[in-house]
């Protein structure tokens, strides 16, 4: 055989899907984050423990007579943790639930949204993104080969308030209504809503229910933040109104959940005849998701479900100090005149930089929008990580929402403290020229 040693491939390699989904917020911004941040609010994860009861089930997964814990498991989720979840949504819904075909687990949440999108998706067909979402819903629906159509959620300031909330990002109804058509078999729903942190009302949930069954579209509902809202505001999961059992698949998250972001333990829980496809697309991709972590995260399910409701159940703890965390963190931007949105949910905030123009240099002809530049421009002379809101919009609107960016608050104390001081002396340097 007389092949030469080196022979480059000389046909295009990528496949078509792949086009215009390269790039990735998150690969540059992490990056950054790890070169020049002194404190870092940029990717969302807490940088304080999991809670010991989660991890004390880790350790006795890992105990000698549990060696066959290091083995797969059942494809579809460990039995011990679709039980348990079967019960708990079962109880949230009101609904009778059955392990083996109601709930799936997956790699994370990420991936729970993959197997949907594969799963429902066809060439042609349009998937509606309520804007500001998060990102990789986007590039999920291209690969499927459908089209997203986009709806922001609109801010209307308030007279009487100082600062905005996140309820005050609105749909507007007939902007919502005329997104659907023929084509539209999905709407991707996130409410709790990262980046803003809004939590959908009843009455916007409604209105969304009413045009799924109107239009007959699917709901892939990305709840992950779902015990993560503040206030006494309620989580209203939207497979709970009327009609739409049949139509939505709910995806959650044990790292938002239980703080463990690591472990990249998700789920779906839907009804059977809308799971089985994403059954089909989990079987042959990931297939076996990590026996151990499924079992522990199933140990903390149970804690949960027999605490439910009660001061010492995570559920409650988790956000009660987590609105403490956000509270201190809005302070400290609003005295140095960056406008936050208090989030009612998740560990997000939202804030406006527009004051800060004059900080940031400006480059002429320059393509990245404002608020790329304040996060690249603040990480590196102020050592705080964020990330700019217009990476969570589509091209088209990106330019509309270029002067806010998102902060993560599920910090340690000291972290939020030192963001303080860093902002505090940023303002003495504002004020005195
Ligand atoms: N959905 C939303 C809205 C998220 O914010 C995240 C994580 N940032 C995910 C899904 C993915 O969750 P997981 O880490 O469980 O894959």
């Amino acid at each position: 055989l007389s092949l030469p040693l080196q022979a480059k491939m000389s046909r295009p390699v990528q496949a078509r899907r792949l086009e215009g989904i390269d790039k990735n917020i998150w690969v540059e911004f992490v990056k950054l984050a790890a070169t020049y941040s002194k404190v870092n609010l940029g990717q969302g994860f807490p940088d304080f423990p999991p809670p010991d009861f989660l991890k004390e089930a880790l350790e006795r997964a890992l105990s000698r007579e549990k060696y066959m814990l290091h083995q797969y498991t059942r494809v579809f989720g460990h039995p011990p943790l679709v039980k348990i979840l079967a019960q708990l949504f079962g109880k949230l819904l009101g609904r009778d639930l059955d392990p083996l075909t109601n709930v799936m687990v997956t790699v994370g949440a990420y991936q729970a949204l993959f197997c949907c999108f594969q799963a429902f998706i066809d060439e042609g067909d349009e998937v509606i993104i309520i804007e500001p979402f998060f990102d990789c819903y986007q590039p999920m629906v291209k690969m499927a080969g459908g089209t997203p159509v986009f709806v922001p959620l609109r801010p209307k300031p308030s007279k009487d308030r100082k600062l905005m909330s996140s309820a005050d990002w609105q749909l507007d109804p007939a902007e919502l209504a005329s997104k659907f058509s023929k084509r539209t078999k999905a709407i991707v729903l996130n409410s709790p809503n990262n980046p803003l942190g809004k939590v959908f009302s009843r009455g916007e949930l409604e209105l969304i229910a009413e045009l799924c069954v109107k239009h007959d579209v699917l709901c892939i509902s990305d709840e992950v933040y779902e015990w993560l809202v503040y206030d006494g505001k309620e989580h209203v999961r939207i497979a709970s109104l009327q009609g739409m059992w049949d139509r939505t698949v709910i995806i959650g998250s044990a790292g938002k959940t239980f703080s463990a972001t690591g472990w990249k333990v998700g789920w779906t829980v839907g009804p059977d005849q809308l799971l089985q496809h994403v059954r089909t697309v989990h079987q042959n991709s990931v297939y076996h998701c990590a026996t151990i972590a499924q079992e522990a995260v199933g140990q903390g399910f149970q804690r949960e479900l027999e605490l439910y409701g009660k001061p010492e159940s995570y559920f409650v703890q988790l956000p009660k100090e987590l609105q403490q965390k956000r509270d201190w963190l809005v302070q400290s931007l609003d005295a140095v005149g960056m406008k936050p949105i208090i989030p009612e949910g998740t560990y997000f905030l939202v804030a406006d930089i527009s004051e800060f123009k004059s900080d940031v240099p400006d480059v002429p002809n320059s393509e990245e929008p404002y608020d790329y530049r304040f996060a690249k421009w603040m990480v590196k002379n102020k050592g705080i990580a964020a990330i700019p809101l217009s990476a969570f919009y589509c091209e088209a609107h990106k330019n509309n929402y270029n002067h806010f960016v998102r902060f993560c608050f599920a910090k340690e104390e000291a972290t939020l403290k030192a963001a303080n001081d860093i902002l505090q002396k940023w303002k003495q340097e504002k004020t005195s020229p």
